[in-house]
C-alpha cells in the first residue's frame, strides 16, 4: 500500500505517519499557572509545591492528540525564561500498526500571584490600598487573595492590597466603568537604604448617571454612557459628543432621567411646533426647526426653568 499523499509504501491503506501528523498535528491547549515567589504554583484549584515534578503530569493533561494516535511515552525538557516556562515535548506512539515519535514546542505562560500562604505570612503586608468612596461593598469585585485587610471607613471602605499591580489593574476597570479614580503614593519607610512608597488610589461614584443631565458651561448635557470618557448628548443642539469624566465632575446636576416628560406634537408649523403633553394635556409651543418631526409623533421633552429641550 502507498501514501495517497506521498506515495510512500505504507502498512495500512490511508496517509503514511508524517503525512497524518503534518495534517493532524499534535497540539498542546494553551496554559496559564500562576505562580507564587515562593514556588507555589496554582493547578485545577489547587496550590502545589515543586512545578518541575508536575510539569509532565500538566502537559500530559494538555496535550491534544488526533483520535487516531496513541501516546506511549511522554518526555519533556523545561526551562524557564521571564515569564514563561519554554517546553520541549517528545512524544511516543502509534498509528495504526506504525510507531512514532514527534517533538513538540510549546509554553506556559506564569503569571505571578501571591498564594495564601504566603500572604499568611506576610499577614498586614500590602502594598497598595484602594479607597473606595462609593455605596457598595466593593469586596466582591476584587480576589480575595490580594486582599490583605479591609477597613470600613467614613463615605466607604479602605481595602489593603498585596500587590500594586492588582490595585492598578482595578483602578482601571473602575475607571473605564466611569469611576473617577486617583492615584497618590506615600512614603512609608527605609528600607535596606531604600524609600518605601505605597500606592494609594482612591475610587469614586460620579455624581450622575446615565439618563441625567449636568448643565456644562452653556451646555446641557444628558449622559448616555458611562466611562473614562462620557458619551454625552448635547441637547440644546441635539448632537453627541464625548466629554472626559473628570470635567463633567465640574458639571452641575440639573435634571434626573424621572424629570423626562412625554408629549405628542399636536401641530407643526415653519419655526415652531405644537406639543401635548400627555400626562396633563397640557399645550404648549417650542420655537425652532424640527426638521424629520410629523405630526402625532411621540417625543421626550425636558423643562428647565422656563426653557424646554426635546430629548
Ligand atoms: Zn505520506
Ligand atoms: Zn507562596
Amino acid at each position: 500500500m502507498f501514501c495517497p499523499k506521498c506515495g510512500k509504501e505504507t502498512k495500512e491503506k490511508g496517509l503514511c505517519i508524517d503525512c497524518f501528523l503534518k495534517r493532524y498535528p499534535i497540539e498542546i491547549k494553551e496554559i496559564t499557572l500562576p505562580i507564587c515567589k515562593c514556588g507555589r504554583y496554582l493547578y485545577h484549584g489547587n496550590w502545589n509545591l515543586n512545578i518541575e515534578g508536575s510539569l509532565k503530569r500538566i502537559v500530559r493533561e494538555n496535550l491534544v492528540l488526533p483520535s487516531e494516535t496513541k501516546m506511549s511515552d511522554l518526555e519533556i525538557k523545561s526551562k524557564f525564561e521571564g515569564n514563561k516556562i519554554i517546553l520541549e515535548i517528545h512524544i511516543s506512539g502509534r498509528y495504526k500498526n506504525e510507531r512514532f515519535k514527534e517533538e513538540i514546542l510549546a509554553e506556559i505562560k506564569i503569571q505571578s500571584k501571591t498564594c495564601p500562604t504566603c500572604s499568611r505570612i506576610f499577614g498586614g503586608y500590602y502594598e497598595a490600598v484602594l479607597q473606595f468612596r462609593t455605596d457598595f461593598d466593593p469586596r466582591k469585585m476584587i480576589d480575595p487573595e490580594f486582599i490583605s485587610k479591609m477597613e470600613r471607613v467614613q463615605g466607604g471602605f479602605d481595602l489593603c492590597l498585596t500587590s500594586s499591580n492588582y490595585a492598578k489593574k482595578i483602578s482601571k476597570d473602575f475607571n473605564k466603568k466611569g469611576f473617577l479614580v486617583k492615584e497618590s503614593t506615600k512614603l512609608v519607610g527605609i528600607k535596606k537604604g531604600k524609600a518605601l512608597h505605597r500606592l494609594f488610589i482612591s475610587i469614586k461614584s460620579p455624581k450622575f448617571r446615565v439618563g441625567d443631565f449636568l448643565e456644562y458651561r452653556d451646555k446641557i448635557l444628558q449622559i448616555l454612557e458611562l466611562g473614562k470618557s462620557v458619551r454625552c448628548k448635547d441637547i440644546k443642539k441635539r448632537k453627541m459628543l464625548m466629554m472626559p469624566l473628570p470635567k463633567l465632575q465640574r458639571a452641575r446636576l440639573i435634571a434626573k432621567s424621572r424629570d423626562v416628560r412625554k408629549a405628542m406634537v399636536s401641530s407643526i408649523a415653519p419655526n415652531e411646533i405644537q406639543l401635548l403633553d400627555l400626562k396633563s394635556y397640557k399645550t404648549f409651543e417650542l420655537g425652532g426647526n424640527f426638521e424629520g418631526l410629523r405630526q402625532r409623533d411621540e417625543v421626550e421633552y425636558l423643562r428647565i426653568g422656563r426653557d424646554v429641550y426635546l430629548v
